[in-house]
């Protein structure tokens, strides 16, 4: 089963995947997550698209449909999750080109609604795990007190550099411009499910089981 994840920044994507990843062996495939990671690990690409990452712009489709790409030839276990991928309608087409390709198939869009002061309030209180990538909130589900991650029992928590206002305000800008109209194209293809992403963790995870074992 592969499936997209979509819905602006700070709406839960990467922290369902990661419970899909725990409970369905899917793969996440977060080109956010391989960006940062080309970036932290200095290669060519990385040093590219440091500034634009960093003022919240949308790196190029080339980059980001070449980082799929390669992962698409990976093992696939239980599924790909599409996490922050696809951004643009040319992604879209892109990612629909490639699992036809690999003779996969989308199985299901999940948009995750939020509003936008839910969002401002959840990403400048966001954390992560350097270890596990689990995500932390100051507020809803803080950093337990003895320091130590609930998943991995690592001690060092990373905050991202572009969790700032200034950067949030130019994301959410992209988002609406150039990412919103895909809620339009997978409707159109009646693929699209839509959740509410703002309730608890749990609850938002029962929603989207409920989708997937329709
Ligand atoms: P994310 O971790 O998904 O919030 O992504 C962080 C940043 O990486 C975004 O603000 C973009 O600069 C870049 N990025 C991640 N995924 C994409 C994508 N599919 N297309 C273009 N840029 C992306």
């Amino acid at each position: 089963m592969n499936i997209i994840l979509l819905g602006p920044p700070g709406a839960g994507k990467g922290t369902q995947a990661h419970n899909l990843v725990d409970a369905r062996d899917m793969i996440q495939l977060s080109t956010g997550d391989m960006l940062r990671e080309a970036k932290d690990s200095g290669t060519e690409m990385g040093k590219k698209v440091a500034d634009v990452m960093a003022r919240g712009d949308l790196v190029t489709d080339e980059i980001v449909i070449g980082l799929i790409r390669e992962k698409l030839q990976g093992d696939k276990k239980g599924g790909f999750i599409f996490d922050g991928f696809p951004r643009t309608l040319a992604q879209a087409d892109a990612l629909a080109e490639l699992l036809h390709e690999q003779g996969e198939t989308l199985d299901a869009v999940i948009e995750m609604q939020v509003d936008d002061t839910a969002l401002v309030q959840r990403i400048t209180a966001r954390s992560t795990c350097a270890g596990c990538g689990e995500v932390y909130n100051d507020i809803t589900k803080p950093i337990p007190a003895d320091g130590k991650c609930t998943k991995c029992g690592g001690t060092e928590f990373k905050r991202r550099a572009d969790d700032n206002e200034e950067s949030l305000k130019q994301r959410l800008m992209e988002y609406y411009k150039k990412t919103s109209p895909l809620i339009g194209y997978y409707y159109a293809k009646g693929q699209l499910e839509s959740v509410n992403g703002l309730g608890e963790i749990d609850d938002v995870k029962a929603a989207i089981a409920a989708v997937l074992d329709k």
